[in-house]
């Protein structure tokens, strides 16, 4: 099932599986702005694990909930800020119907702090959605489908109550009937979404032609990934993209021991030959100076967010980084392999 059906089911107010192999922990996730009672119930049959609402950093700001890192005892992923009641509208807190209105109410964009009552009985969450966990790509998902970024989120957990992989969650009957929303996918779009705001651009003049590039870095902290962009890839069908793994001495000192160097200087030049296409600088995973770092992994879902924002579609691969195909696909995007270069 895509990604697209996924949002579909999503937006209609049934739980979605979201999550991949790379996350440790999965959920199912609901909208929480129309979320009822015996929704509650069915995500609860679901996964098994606790359910915990997830709220974008503006509404826990506006509802003025516990800051995460405030306790220095913390070390959960998610951010518990003290439980939440609705202040008006329920009887004792603890029923689903009682803890759907607290979510509902939490999400609608209009509520303010003292239309909660602290402590309750539902565990909000603050999520970080720079993160790479299923949490944040959850709230991705809400965005993607237009509904508050607040999210029913029940961790998924085995029969012994450990928590489930992907394939365990896949292997049981009843979540796998569920859409999935794989992490990487919707981390991309996330990505896409805020550089599309953040990414900065400059036309390059270069000795092989002009591009525009455009840098972006999630964390604001690292050298940021850019995309050097020749045409208008949005108009193009399938344009050519290599994807070039930084690599310190070879790219930057013409080291001999690889031909980084080389790659680099032949996908530029190709991609101007084309007309249209797009050359990535990707950063390794794992930072290794004094080595090659072709082989290296790559940031998936970045260079897709990135490779989304500047317009790029279906795409063909140049033939030299069909290494990362794989994990290009894992993010959602339609690759092709076997271009020149
Ligand atoms: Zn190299």
């Amino acid at each position: 099932m895509s990604l697209a059906e996924a949002i579909d089911h999503f937006a209609a107010g049934a739980p979605v599986l979201v999550g991949d192999e790379r996350n440790g922990t999965i959920f199912v996730a609901l909208a929480a702005d129309a979320v009822a009672g015996d929704d509650l119930d069915t995500l609860q049959s679901a996964g098994r694990g606790m359910v915990v609402l997830g709220l974008a950093d503006e509404i826990a700001q506006r509802l003025q909930l516990a800051a995460p890192g405030q306790d220095t005892r913390a070390r959960l992923p998610l951010a518990l800020s003290t439980p939440i009641d609705a202040a008006v509208g329920i009887s004792g807190g603890w029923s689903l119907r009682d803890r759907a209105l607290t979510m509902r109410v939490a999400a609608d964009p209009g509520t303010v702090p003292s239309d909660l009552a602290i402590p309750g009985h539902v565990h909000a969450a603050r999520i970080d959605e720079h993160g790479p966990d299923a949490a944040a790509a959850a709230m991705e998902l809400a965005r993607l489908a237009y509904r508050a970024p607040a999210v029913a989120l029940c961790a998924v957990v085995d029969r012994t109550g450990a928590a489930a992989s992907l394939r365990v969650a896949r292997g049981d009957r009843s979540l796998a009937q569920l859409p999935l929303a794989a992490g990487g996918e919707l981390h991309s779009h996330a990505i896409a979404r805020r550089a599309a705001e953040h990414a900065v651009a400059c036309e390059l003049p270069t000795r092989h032609g002009g591009f525009r590039a455009v840098g972006y870095d999630p964390a604001g902290r690292e050298p940021a990934t850019v995309a050097l962009v020749h045409g208008d890839p949005a108009q193009a069908q399938r344009p050519l993209v290599h994807v070039h793994v930084a690599c310190l001495f070879g790219d930057a000192f013409g080291s001999l021991l690889c031909d980084c160097r080389a790659q680099l200087d032949a996908a530029v030049a190709t991609i101007v030959a084309e007309g249209t296409g797009v050359f990535v600088y990707a950063k390794p995973e794992r930072s290794a100076p004094a080595r090659c770092a072709r082989h290296e992994r790559i940031d998936a879902a970045l260079t897709a967010g990135l490779l989304r924002a500047c317009g790029v579609g279906p795409l063909r691969l140049s033939r030299r980084s069909e290494e990362v195909a794989e994990q290009l696909r894992s993010c959602g995007l339609d690759v092709d392999g076997g271009g020149p270069g």
